[in-house]
């Protein structure tokens, strides 16, 4: 099989991996991403945090996200069985002098803000090998690289100083066994059933809180939810959680 050493490869070009291909290539390092899958393709996860705003903005990527439009989210409002303990949630950041101010973040359609993501990652020099990860490559309890599958089905074998598992809920390290083993949290017993909707009702007041970009959530019982949340004018994504 061909030989290649790279200094690092990612595995996986969704948010974690494009996000740490535009940090190591800020610090001179030229990643490869090995992904499978072409942009845009579906995903599920669009409520993003204060945080990821805050993250994404640092990285240079605020004008980019602001030109896909995607609803402004001040925070989530949650409501209680039976219309009651229905509660507001707002997004804050700490100022200059550590007051808690008002923060905002975005809720994205997933398939357009991980091209975003992963095109600005390869405009500023990250390299993407599409192909499926098959194996990790170990040598002396050390993982030097990947086995991976091109589309026309041949086998080759990266080598790398560093391998970054970006795979998302895939968890190739762990499920090849090398990261040690996945222990099952509360989480594990869920499932949630999800799509998007297109022509939801949504809030639309003055108040911050009832802004129409805004996250929805439906509490029932411990591990019995649902989300709203608004991914652009038209459609909503909604979903519904509950244990197996
Ligand atoms: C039901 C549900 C609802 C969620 N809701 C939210 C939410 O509202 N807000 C939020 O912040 N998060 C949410 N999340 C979590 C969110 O989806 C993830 O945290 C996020 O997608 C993780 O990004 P990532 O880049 O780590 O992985 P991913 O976005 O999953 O990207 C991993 C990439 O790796 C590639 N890949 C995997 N295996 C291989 C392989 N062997 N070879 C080649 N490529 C491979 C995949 O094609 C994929 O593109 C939700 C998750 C679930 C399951």
């Amino acid at each position: 099989m061909p030989y290649k050493k790279h200094p690092v490869i990612i595995l996986g070009g969704g948010p974690a991996g494009a996000c740490t291909a535009m940090y190591l290539l800020r610090r001179g390092i030229k990643p490869v991403i090995v992904e499978r899958d072409a942009f845009p393709r579906y995903h599920v996860g669009e409520s993003l945090t204060g945080a990821t705003a805050l993250a994404l903005k640092e990285l240079g990527l605020g004008p980019a996200i602001e030109a896909q439009n995607y609803p402004v989210k001040h925070g989530a409002n949650f409501y209680g069985p039976d219309g009651k303990n229905d509660f507001w949630v707002p997004l804050v950041r700490r100022d200059e002098n550590e007051n808690q101010v008002p923060n905002y973040t975005w809720n994205v359609l997933r398939s357009t803000f991980d091209k975003v993501l992963f095109d600005a990652a390869l405009e500023r020099g990250a390299e993407w090998i599409k192909a499926t990860a098959v194996a990790p490559i170990s040598k002396d309890d050390a993982v030097i690289g990947l086995t991976i599958r091109t589309p026309g089905g041949a086998a080759e074998n990266l080598h790398s100083d560093v391998l970054i598992d970006a795979s998302g809920c895939a968890t190739f390290l762990a499920n090849h066994r090398v990261t040690g083993p996945k222990i099952p949290g509360n989480s594990d017993k869920q499932i949630a059933l999800f799509t998007l909707f297109a022509g939801g009702i949504r809030d639309n007041g003055p108040e911050l809180s009832k802004q129409p970009g805004n996250t929805v959530l439906f509490y029932q019982r411990k591990h019995h939810w649902a989300w709203f949340i608004p991914v652009t004018d038209e459609l909503t994504s909604v979903g519904v959680v509950f244990r197996t």
